[in-house]
């Protein structure tokens, strides 16, 4: 699939120059492919150019795509909303999970690893666009939430995660970005590990970039459009909010 070669290498410019706009050195910067509905085949293509990152969005779809994906290096983030009743099944199938958005959740990862006998990387996820539609622990929480997941041993945090206001105007968006910026650096003064930000997509990867960003998570700019609208992966059991 040479239009999943040429995206990628479309995107490392853009990544780059955005890079090079804010002074920062691009390979700070990793690239998280967004495989929600893209077939393996497709996948390995973009992993064969030797992208290392996956997310996905759904634990069926991860369970679905994990013997395919064997077949090379990688590994997987978990990004979507992530159901208490799933967390034995992400703990097989993802080696990160960007999604910890609340203290019952953390609780039933804590459990599942005690059983397992083992850790898992993790991201707070932050609602920084406060909208209703988008799932995360809201910005005023997000500290005190941080520091009760520090008390559970078999969480290692490793960064924040955020979904940007969907919006034309980047001055809303860069927002977004900067607050959770600012949380970040509330949360290092306190010795939470939170040393990656996870944010940026297709369309707002630059000011993402400008902003701090550690980690873009790129979909449609690489494997174009998807059949489904976010909604169905954002909103599983919230009220689908109008774009702004
Ligand atoms: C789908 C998705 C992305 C990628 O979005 P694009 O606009 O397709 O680049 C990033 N983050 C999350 C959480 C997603 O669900």
């Amino acid at each position: 699939m040479s239009f999943i070669i040429e995206n990628i290498a479309t995107i490392k410019g853009r990544i780059r120059a955005a890079a090079e706009f804010s002074g920062r050195n691009s390979t700070e910067i990793k690239l998280l492919l967004a495989t929600k509905t893209v077939s393996t085949t497709n996948i390995i293509n973009a992993l064969e150019t030797g992208e290392t990152l996956i997310g996905e969005n759904k634990v069926q779809e991860l369970k679905e795509k994990f013997e395919a994906l064997k077949v090379i290096p990688h590994q997987t983030h978990f990004i979507g909303h992530l159901q208490t009743n799933k967390v034995k099944e992400v703990t097989k199938y993802a080696d990160c999970i960007q999604s910890v958005d609340r203290l019952e959740l953390a609780e039933k990862l804590q459990k599942r690893l005690e059983f397992e006998d083992r850790t898992i990387d993790i991201f707070i996820q932050v609602n920084t666009s406060y909208e209703e539609s988008k799932f995360g622990v809201s910005p005023e929480n997000a500290l005190i939430f941080a520091q009760q997941v520090k008390q559970l041993d078999r969480l290692n945090i490793k960064g924040l995660m955020t979904i940007g206001l969907f919006s034309v105007e980047t001055k809303k968006v860069r927002k977004c970005f900067q607050l959770l910026k600012n949380i970040q650096i509330r949360m290092l003064e306190k010795d939470l590990t939170v040393y990656d930000l996870s944010m940026g997509m297709s369309n707002d990867l630059e000011t993402a970039i400008e902003e701090g960003s550690t980690i873009i998570r790129v979909g449609t700019a690489i494997f174009g459009k998807r059949p489904y609208p976010d909604s169905y992966y954002w909103n599983d059991n919230k009220e689908t909010n109008p774009q702004v």
